[in-house]
């Protein structure tokens, strides 16, 4: 039986987490919609994925890992308004819908990596998904689930009684305040469609052919066709953001339940807070577009925004600003040191301290099973980092809370305070090294007095140059 208890959303309790198939796990995670970078708000939600799916592993536990990646449908108004977000984006630059997702796709996947997210299994993407699509609509449809508009194909959510459960939605209080609106004949405001039509007249990059007409599928089918198609009618966890909870998932569930007659759907659903600068949830669009790179371009690890991440609870709402994102790339390169020292110890730990070690070993993982209680585990981590247990007692601890951490703990050194990265720089430290190596110290000074001349000043130190500017 697993000791990890998890807060599942759909019961409003924290809950022992049970596999439904022994040893394995089958998790689905609502994924970016690609026509804009993923700012620091979505990256929040793939490193809470990355802590949840780090303590399933360390239960021992085999995991199967699905995200889609949005690449059609997602319109700018959720309740089936506005105009496709992919389609707009093409628009607007003039470059095609496909060449914008796969850029936005490539950034994703690398600020994944450089956040050390362990890979998905599948990452799957709606527009490869149409008939999977089509199929389950057409399956609603058989079971007399839908109703056919002029703009698409719309569910009935008055033919699913358990509709308002999952999110507790007041749809008296909806319906009275009732703006069915732009969509002329919905029955009841929170219908929504499985596929949409192409606007008479109007020429998509992104349409196919469909039983109903051409067009394209409704944004919430594709989550669940696809994860049906990777994972089986029943699986144990999905996720997403709080912002999914009353419509997209609330959909999703719908459809499915409905489409495959049963319930729960999935048995365990989780949300992570939002990132909010000042009062405001950051989010695409509202414009903001704080980003991985613009904190790389202000000298910050992408590693700190994990380590910024780790420092509240999923649950949690958390604030950014630059100053707390400073203080928390300091203390990253604090932790980083200690664990770089650590590592170089020699020998194992004393018997002596076993019990002392087992102890902050049960405390650490104690935490990531309270719900994936990241900053009590951080707490065990510094304690352990500056406490008075040897090094190689530190070592063994450090690098057993790094599989649940990915803070790169194991191998990664401290970015030099003060040396933002700048290629360019870089590439001339590089060679001014170089020059060095072959005893050239005439050209090694040469690149050193250019620099000089441009404020900036280097020393060397025994981890390597640093830079800083001085004017
Ligand atoms: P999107 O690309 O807009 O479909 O969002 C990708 C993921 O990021 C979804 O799970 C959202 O719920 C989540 N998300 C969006 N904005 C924020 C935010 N400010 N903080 C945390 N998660 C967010
Ligand atoms: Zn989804």
């Amino acid at each position: 039986m697993s000791e990890l208890f998890l807060y599942n959303t759909r019961t409003r309790r924290k809950e022992r987490f049970e596999p439904i198939e022994a040893g394995r796990v089958r998790i689905y995670s609502c994924g970016p919609t690609v026509y804009a970078p993923q700012h620091l708000g979505n990256l929040r939600a793939y490193l809470f994925v990355d802590l949840l799916k780090r303590a399933l592993l360390a239960e021992g536990l085999r995991v199967t890992h699905v995200i889609n990646i949005t690449d059609v449908g997602h319109l700018t108004d959720d309740a089936d308004r506005g105009e496709d977000k992919m389609e707009r984006a093409a628009e607007r630059s003039g470059a095609s819908a496909a060449a914008i997702a796969a850029k936005y796709t490539g950034q994703w996947l690398d600020d994944r990596k450089r956040l050390r997210c362990l890979e998905a299994d599948v990452y799957c993407k709606a527009t490869e998904h149409i008939p999977q699509q089509i199929e389950l609509a057409r399956r609603l449809e058989a079971k007399g689930y839908t109703y056919l508009l002029e703009d698409g194909l719309y569910f009935d959510t008055s033919k699913f009684p358990r509709y308002a459960d999952f999110a507790r939605l007041d749809l008296a209080g909806q319906a009275a305040g009732a703006r069915i609106g732009d969509v002329a004949g919905k029955r009841q405001p929170p219908d929504f469609a499985l596929w949409k039509f192409a606007a008479p007249g109007v020429q998509r990059q992104q349409e196919w052919d469909s039983p109903w007409g051409r067009g394209f599928p409704g944004w919430h089918i594709e989550c669940s066709a696809m994860s049906v198609h990777y994972l089986g009618t029943h699986f144990d966890l999905h996720t997403g953001g709080v912002d999914h909870i009353p419509v997209h998932h609330t959909n999703e569930i719908a459809q499915s339940e409905a489409g495959f007659d049963l319930h729960p759907w999935v048995n365990v659903w989780m949300h992570n807070e939002h990132l909010k600068l000042g009062d405001e949830k950051v989010s695409k669009s509202k414009g903001h577009t704080l980003v991985l790179d613009d904190l790389v371009a202000r000298g910050i690890d992408p590693l700190a925004y994990r380590y910024f991440f780790l420092q509240a609870h999923y649950r949690q709402q958390q604030s950014f600003s630059f100053d707390e994102m400073e203080a928390a790339a300091t203390g990253y390169r604090r932790l980083l040191s200690a664990a770089v020292e650590a590592r170089s110890a020699a020998g194992e730990p004393e018997p002596e301290e076993r019990d002392a070690l087992e102890y902050e070993r049960g405390e650490f993982w104690a935490a990531v099973r309270d719900d994936l209680n990241a900053p009590r585990a951080m707490e065990v981590t510094w304690r352990v980092a500056r406490g008075s247990l040897s090094g190689p007692a530190k070592r063994e601890l450090l690098l057993d809370f790094e599989r649940g951490l990915g803070l790169g703990l194991d191998n990664q050194q401290p970015q030099p305070a003060d040396s933002p990265a700048d290629p360019r720089i870089e590439a001339l430290l590089e060679d001014r090294r170089a020059a060095r190596a072959r005893r050239d110290f005439a050209a090694a000074d040469a690149i050193r007095d250019a620099l000089r001349a441009e404020g900036i000043e280097i020393e060397d130190t025994k981890d390597g140059v640093r830079w800083r500017r001085v004017r």
